[in-house]
């Protein structure tokens, strides 16, 4: 019955071309808006996800240099203009609907064994930057997740202690320079951990968690991430 209500005064809408569902829908994207994302259907790189012809790595991960200390990322979607716009207005424009809404179709969609996992970490913000936002979207991201796998939601492990530029304004170097001494990290001694973030496009920032929770004991880091950048050579 409260439902009911919720649905009349809150009718609900496709996140993306905000057309009304009929009542009791539990949907969030229609059935055109779904076809416009782009799913990672094909053979994958086993690091990164993105997706590749042949072989076990693509040709970033085959090349890359850097010490890689999460065990790898999985990426629901490409990150593509639907997706790109529905980040921006989520994050940027104060629309956290559309985030709950992403955090169900993360829930549903996810196609891994996770049953070994202990704990979920979202990729933390720093608290004046979720002062402003009002939300950490990493975390709004996660909770479908937590709730339909039974996993503990885990904001109090790893915290973002300064507050960095935003990674999109600087290159690959300034990237790593800018994370320097940015998060810090409890005791996660034998923890298989998720840890949770909206896009994958460098992995730095993803990286660099991940070094800090290996150092704080992690057994193994699973990155999960909404979409990952993808440019078809
Ligand atoms: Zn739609
Ligand atoms: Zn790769």
């Amino acid at each position: 019955m409260f439902n009911f209500i919720l649905d009349l005064i809150y009718p609900p809408r496709c996140i993306v071309c905000n057309n009304i569902f009929e009542f009791g829908t539990q949907k969030f994207l229609c059935d055109e808006c779904k076809n416009l994302i782009t799913p990672i259907n094909s053979k994958r790189c086993e690091k990164c996800s993105r997706p590749i012809d042949f072989g076990n790595l693509c040709g970033i991960c085959a090349r890359t240099h850097e010490k890689v200390f999460f065990d790898k990322n999985f990426s629901l979607f490409i990150y593509d203009d639907v997706i790109s716009d529905l980040i921006h207005r989520f994050k940027f424009k104060n629309h956290p609907a559309i985030g709950k809404g992403l955090s169900k179709i993360m829930a549903n969609e996810i196609n891994l064994d996770i049953s070994q996992i202990d704990y979920i970490i979202p990729v933390p913000i720093h608290k004046a930057r979720k002062r402003d936002r009002g939300f950490n979207q990493s975390e709004i991201l996660a909770k479908n997740l937590a709730q339909k796998f039974q996993i503990p939601l885990r904001t109090d492990l790893l915290k973002r202690i300064r507050n960095t530029k935003p990674q999109w304004l600087l290159d690959f170097h300034e990237r790593k320079r800018n994370l320097i001494g940015a998060f810090s990290c409890k005791n996660v001694s034998g923890k298989n951990i998720i840890l949770l973030d909206d896009i994958f496009t460098t992995g730095t920032t993803i990286n660099e968690c991940s070094q800090m929770l290996k150092n704080a004991g992690a057994n193994y880091i699973l990155s999960l991430t909404l979409a990952i950048t993808f440019k078809k050579l």
